[in-house]
């Protein structure tokens, strides 16, 4: 990479960083509860190397093939890397053995076969479609209890939280429209930690990309996903892909 490109990822990492610190600080939080995914699916290893020097530890890649070819070039212990979109069944078996967190579990069967094939203990959080959109993977608010309690008899596969995307804003000025979206799926989680058998061990909420992280961490997202706000002004960004 060019310097100049190294120095507009510092400058966009450093305003990210900017925000998050004042999203908190307006939520009343820690920062410590806050942690970002640095979403790198539109870019390449050079970049994720780049970010990874900049103080980057977790990367968001969403398929499967892709993430491969980087870590076949970054090695699999540069950074933690986390699975951000849909995973197909057949290709579970690979994806234990690239990812760190699996955000994007969003099917009962998806579910079933990583926890046959895994061999060591493996980390999700279920995808749900608060929005209801129908172009929207996912797990409807109401198939969580049963998920869970099925899920409580599972030996490898655990599941840590919960992961929703908003929809699309067509006017980026103003994130009213989502902010239930998010305080809805932190009340599921917090539901559910009272109600299942997996009493608080549903930790986490990813939630929040470049449209609209502030909003999710003032609803209490512990991860965000964001891509473009930091990839901001590099020609090295192909287009965008999910
Ligand atoms: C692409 C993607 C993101 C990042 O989106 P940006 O708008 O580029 O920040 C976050 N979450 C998921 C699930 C994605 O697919």
């Amino acid at each position: 990479m060019e310097p100049q490109e190294i120095q507009t990822l510092e400058v966009n990492l450093r305003q990210v960083r900017t925000r998050i610190r004042a999203a908190c600080h307006r939520a009343g939080r820690s920062e410590d509860e806050v942690r970002l995914v640095a979403v790198t699916k539109y870019t390449t290893a050079e970049v994720i190397e780049a970010l990874a020097t900049l103080g980057v530890t977790d990367v968001g890649e969403s398929r499967v093939q892709d993430t491969w070819q980087k870590q076949e070039s970054l090695g699999r212990t540069r950074v933690r890397w986390h699975l951000i979109g849909h995973l197909q069944r057949n290709k579970a078996a690979r994806a234990l053995e690239l990812y760190d967190l699996i955000h994007s579990l969003d099917s009962r069967r998806l579910a079933e076969e990583l926890e046959s094939k895994a061999t060591a203990p493996v980390d999700a959080l279920l995808q749900v479609n608060v929005s209801g959109e129908s172009s929207k993977g996912g797990f409807r608010p109401e198939e969580l209890d049963a998920l869970l309690a099925e899920a409580s008899s599972w030996s490898r596969l655990r599941i840590r939280g919960l992961m929703t995307m908003a929809p699309h804003l067509e006017n980026p000025s103003t994130t009213d429209s989502v902010r239930p979206i998010f305080r809805d799926l932190r009340e599921l989680r917090d539901d559910a930690n009272r109600r299942s058998r997996y009493r608080d061990q549903l930790v986490h909420l990813s939630m929040g990309m470049t449209q609209d992280f502030e909003t999710a961490i003032e609803e209490g997202a512990t991860w965000v996903r964001v891509g473009s706000a930091l990839l901001d002004g590099l020609e090295t960004t192909p287009q965008k892909t999910n």
